[in-house]
């Protein structure tokens, strides 16, 4: 190994090396997969990929993974008739999309990811506070971190937080595709060239309905303050994204977890220079996504590592600091991930590429993971 990777082996283990928002628990749950086989990471949307598998993380030295259980929402299968013919002649997932409480579901998702992991207990282990992380890391295995992504799962009881707090999860991301019962969220298929498919489909969002956060929107931010859980403003609408800066007034940290921004993509996804210094403001964090169409308007670009670097020095000119910048890569949900990190084994090209553009090692560190440390320190509870 010569000194370049052995510099870049080091910056991954003191980071540590934190992806803040991959899926690997969604393909395990919904095709029964072992999460210790590597199937695929083709480097285009495909259903049965596994880019973030634990034999890709580990050779990825990827450290800690804060795994967002995603449950599908049932618009998805219910709204077009060309994907319940799809997804019907796939029959065991079929019943799985339209069956069943979405809390009960990801209960079951997350029991999946906790089994998998206990498979090989020397190796990953569940993490239930920040400390945690940081003991699990002392051993050496890869800690990892129960998050939510989309508040139907709450199903519109608040008390169900307190389920999840105990299971050990650190972070909400409030909506998804569809409104919810939390608020109002933003249509993907608007400006995002790989979603745009959606909008033939005919699915209909009811995006941008006044309130933008609801009666019920605002007990599940009061009570994630009173649990201490991380809340995710990613898919939000602008205004919605506003009333919980608002909400928080910077007291705890905000994070939207993979994004890219209002300056290279000016669609309503995308974080404007405004959030970015509210999320700032927060001391919270912004995970860059590993997808070139939320990093640049009309790409056609195939390698994503300039994209990534110009959003995450764009957060930077904007807050004049490298403490917000993480990374979120999104593998292993509807991803198209770049030609030249298409799954977590290679994100040793990003550090090799950062160490290319000068930054300090302390900086560095930030990026891979020290941010995300800090961010769980302050933000989650306190075991
Ligand atoms: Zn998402």
């Amino acid at each position: 190994m010569n000194s370049n990777e052995q510099r870049i082996d080091k910056l991954h283990k003191e980071a540590p090396l934190t992806d803040m928002h991959c899926h690997p628990s969604l393909k395990s749950w919904l095709f029964k997969r072992n999460l210790w086989r590597h199937y695929c990471s083709w480097s285009f949307t495909w259903p049965w990929s596994s880019r973030c598998d634990f034999k890709m993380l580990e050779k990825g030295k990827v450290g800690v993974i804060w795994t967002s259980h995603y449950m599908p929402e049932r618009q998805i299968v219910k709204q077009c008739c060309l994907t319940r013919i799809i997804i019907f002649l796939l029959t065991p997932i079929y019943w799985k999309l339209v069956k069943g409480s979405y809390m009960k579901c990801t209960l079951q998702m997350m029991d999946r990811f906790e089994k998998q992991i206990n498979r090989k207990p020397d190796r990953v282990e569940l993490a239930k506070s920040a400390e945690d992380v940081k003991r699990i890391r002392a051993l050496g295995k890869i800690a990892a971190v129960h998050t939510i992504e989309g508040g139907h799962i709450l199903e519109g009881n608040v008390d169900n937080l307190n389920i999840l707090a105990e299971r050990g999860v650190a972070l909400l991301t409030l909506t998804h595709f569809f409104r919810n019962e939390i608020g109002s969220q933003v249509d993907i298929s608007k400006g995002i060239d790989s979603f745009k498919f959606m909008k033939i489909c005919g699915y209909n969002f009811h995006q941008d309905e006044p309130p933008h956060l609801t009666e019920f929107g605002y007990a599940v931010i009061e009570r994630m303050k009173e649990l201490s859980m991380i809340i995710d403003v990613c898919h939000l609408t602008h205004e919605a994204r506003n009333l919980v800066f608002k909400l928080i007034k910077g007291k705890t940290p905000i994070i939207a977890s993979h994004t890219g921004v209002a300056k290279f993509n000016p669609n309503p996804y995308s974080l404007n220079d405004n959030e970015i210094l509210e999320i700032h403001k927060s001391k919270g964090g912004i995970g860059v996504i590993f997808m070139n169409a939320f990093l640049k308007e009309e790409t056609k670009q195939k390698d994503g590592l300039d994209l990534i670097w110009s959003t995450m020095n764009h957060i930077n000119k904007v807050t004049k600091s490298w403490d917000n910048v993480m990374i979120g890569s999104d593998f292993d949900g509807l991803t198209d991930p770049p030609n030249d990190v298409v799954d977590s084994s290679q994100f040793g090209n990003l550090t090799r590429y950062l160490i290319k553009k000068g930054l300090s090692d302390d900086i560095i560190k930030k990026i891979l993971g020290g941010n995300a440390q800090r961010i769980l320190e302050k933000g989650w509870k306190k075991n």
